[in-house]
């Protein structure tokens, strides 16, 4: 026999999807809306998120229902999240990077904060993690970033002779070895001092747009809202947890990733190797010292789903692609 409370939330889901235009945020490759013709799902996208002053996609609201308060159940899960991570929040930490960011693709309000890592909390993920509107970010990861882009702008002005993988691996092993986790570290491998004047706004340059391929996606999640989503679809599928998003829902953010770093005007290589970067890191946590950047680049590694929670590395850059052509035909 189904419960009421089971057919309400079948309601409730169906109202989303119906809501959605066939639902954006639930299957990630959903039919445009009406007005969007038959332009493609990441056309309607760019055309809502060039509008000015980002905070969160108006197709969506959260109700009240006689099982469910929704606006409160929003508000515990940024809750929890703050709560699990606050210890480890690094106040200012790559502030200017992150308000650059925010400038350049006009999000009205972000509350992103950056944990000196993410692994010493309660909500150990890679890369960052998404609520409805509080947003963490690794920083042992964006630590990494930093350290990488020193060595790319080195080697960008020739004073360098490493290959990619190398710079990312010397950098990995000063920044991810045991005695750095928990904390923060400055580039160690590619120094600040070592650096040009040049070469160091080249590098703030490319660690902004490193840095805008995690942030903008984890905006995704809350522009969208996926913690809505999920809150409906645990309502189905109990016991997923807030933050574990499904693939469908991380291709939707991956895609206005791409979407916000055309808006912003990175460039597409810079942000699909944030993406790299990040996958990276994950990994060579897990054996500091045995994994190397050639790993992650492999053929083998971008076309493997590694997780149930994301596309394989190959199509999660095709959704960036496909982010930034939405872009250019909006
Ligand atoms: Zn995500």
């Amino acid at each position: 026999m189904i419960s009421s409370r089971f057919v309400l939330s079948a309601l409730l889901v169906i109202a989303l999807f119906t809501q959605a235009g066939c639902g954006d945020a639930g299957d990630g490759n959903g039919s445009p809306s009406p007005s969007a013709g038959s332009a493609g799902v990441e056309v309607d996208l760019a055309r809502r998120l060039q509008t000015q002053g980002l905070e969160k996609n108006p197709q969506y609201w959260p109700v009240v229902t006689p099982l469910i308060n929704e606006p409160l159940a929003l508000l515990q899960m940024d809750q929890q999240l703050l709560q699990g991570t606050s210890a480890t929040i690094v106040a200012r930490r790559y502030e200017s990077s992150l308000v650059e960011l925010v400038r350049r693709a006009n999000i009205a309000r972000a509350f992103v904060y950056v944990s000196s890592d993410l692994a010493c909390t309660s909500s150990p993920f890679g890369g960052g993690v998404a609520a409805d509107t509080v947003i963490v970010i690794d920083g042992k990861m964006l630590d990494l970033m930093a350290d990488v882009a020193n060595g790319l702008a080195m080697r960008e002005s020739g004073r360098l002779s490493l290959t990619i993988p190398q710079v990312v691996d010397l950098a990995a092993a000063q920044q991810m070895s045991f005695s750095r986790f928990c904390t923060t570290t400055n580039p160690l491998a590619f120094p600040d001092a070592r650096l040009s004047s040049q070469e160091f706004n080249r590098s703030v340059e490319m660690f902004t747009q490193f840095l805008g391929g995690v942030f903008f996606h984890e905006f995704g999640h809350t522009w969208n809202w996926h913690s809505l989503f999920k809150l409906r679809e645990n309502a189905f599928v109990p016991g997923g947890g807030f933050s574990s998003y499904t693939s469908a829902v991380e291709d939707n953010a991956d895609l206005i990733a791409g979407v916000l770093s055309a808006k912003a005007g990175h460039d597409p290589a810079l942000v699909k190797m944030s993406f790299d970067l990040m996958a990276f890191s994950y990994f060579y946590r897990r054996s500091p010292g045995s994994y190397s950047f050639n790993n992650t680049t492999s053929w083998q590694s971008q076309y493997s789903q590694t997780s149930p929670n994301y596309s394989s590395l190959a199509a999660r850059k095709s959704l960036l692609d496909a982010g930034f052509s939405g872009w250019q035909r909006r």
